[in-house]
């Protein structure tokens, strides 16, 4: 598989010349406006994803350098200031990060915030479904890659699988609707479980998503052999459960294609990071747990929010951090790019 690399370039100066935007808007020089927010609320985890993070030997930040909920509430109000409107909290687990639902109760009420979402493990979703939802929270992914314990195992070096189909069902209870799983298909692990998975969450009404394996793993074991792109779980899907019609997006900004199974039951997405990157239309900017912004999961750089907040810095240094961070942005991840060098952190210490 070759991994192709978004090109847009030549559309950047156009944008240059006809941008007419806002100048609080968050608008990079390639014309890609920034509304959606990944707040990563911690980097600790109560498993241990082999795409992720390390087995053993985690060396996790000490919690006086994560950012207070009140010092993310600021940051968010600052870039809401800017055109920010969706926010998604991530980690880590977020899950683990102590009194989750007061967070989502000061974002849940901001009126810029017109989107708030969190994507989770499950594995603590029975015990605070209700209250995250109570806290104001509508929107929540649940990782999920396999339905058997042995892969479950193999992925996360864990046990859990009953009890995050607990959390999912919970979640239900709860009242959350909308309800996505997220799965990344690996050859040799899961590959010959994606029917499964997408005949379960067509039974339990939840949207699939698939994510494909991208070099972020702890361990850097990651091999472009491993991936299985999503045209190759779209085929398979279509052919062994049920056939797949494209739907146009609403939001050209979405990372997700998505295909609406033929008899109207359900739909399944696919972010096709790798074979089919969607940089030209990326609207997305990260908040690490500590506090450091960064414009691309791929990226290298940082961008010290926490500095400013701890530094008696005021919000138009905030605002010129977030600017340049934007200014800064690449056109594209450039995996497929020899002189592509891996970020230093892995995906649980950025935030996915
Ligand atoms: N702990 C939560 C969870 O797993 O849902 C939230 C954080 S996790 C880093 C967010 C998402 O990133 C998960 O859906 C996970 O499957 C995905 N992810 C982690 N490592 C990845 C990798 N190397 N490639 C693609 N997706 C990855
Ligand atoms: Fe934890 Fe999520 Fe990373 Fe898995 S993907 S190790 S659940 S942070």
């Amino acid at each position: 598989m070759a991994v192709a690399n978004g090109n847009i370039r030549s559309q950047a100066i156009k944008h240059k010349l006809m941008n007419t935007g806002n100048n609080n808007d968050l608008v990079d020089s390639f014309g890609r406006k920034h509304e959606s927010l990944r707040v990563s609320v911690t980097d600790r985890c109560n498993i241990r994803c082999f795409y992720c993070m390390p087995l053993e030997n985690v060396t996790f930040l000490p919690r006086s350098q994560v950012l207070s909920f009140e010092e993310i509430s600021r940051v968010v109000d600052v870039a809401i200031g800017l055109g920010i409107k969706k926010i998604r909290l991530t980690g880590g687990e977020p899950l683990v990060r102590k009194d989750l639902p007061r967070l989502i109760e000061i974002l849940a009420t901001k009126s810029g915030v017109e989107d708030l979402a969190l994507t989770t493990n499950g594995i603590l979703l029975a015990d605070q479904a209700q209250a995250l939802r109570d806290a104001g929270l509508r929107r929540i992914n649940v990782s999920l890659d396999t339905l058997k314990e042995e892969t479950f195992r193999k992925i996360s070096r864990r046990d859990g699988l009953a009890t995050i189909l607990a959390g999912i069902a919970a979640a239900r209870n709860a009242g959350f609707k909308e309800i996505r799983i997220n799965a990344i298909a690996i050859k040799d692990v899961n590959e010959n479980e994606i029917v499964t998975l997408a005949q379960f969450c067509r039974e339990h009404d939840l949207h699939l998503r698939f994510i494909e394996f991208m070099p972020l793993d702890a361990d850097k074991k990651w091999d472009l052999e491993q991936v299985v792109t999503g045209a190759a779980v779209r085929n398979k899907i279509s052919n062994e459960l049920c056939n797949l019609i494209a739907e146009t997006s609403a939001d050209p900004s979405q990372p997700a294609k998505d295909y609406r199974y033929s008899d109207g039951r359900q739909s399944v997405g696919f972010i096709n990071t790798l074979s089919e990157p969607f940089c030209g239309s990326c609207n997305r900017l990260r908040l690490t747990a500590e506090g450091q912004f960064r414009n691309c999961l791929f990226g290298t750089q940082d961008w010290d929010a926490r500095a400013i907040l701890r530094g008696n810095g005021s919000d138009a240094e905030l605002v010129a951090l977030l600017q340049d961070c934007v200014a800064n942005k690449k056109a594209g991840h450039g995996i497929d790019d020899p002189s592509f060098i891996r970020p230093n952190k892995s995906m649980y210490q950025i935030g996915g």
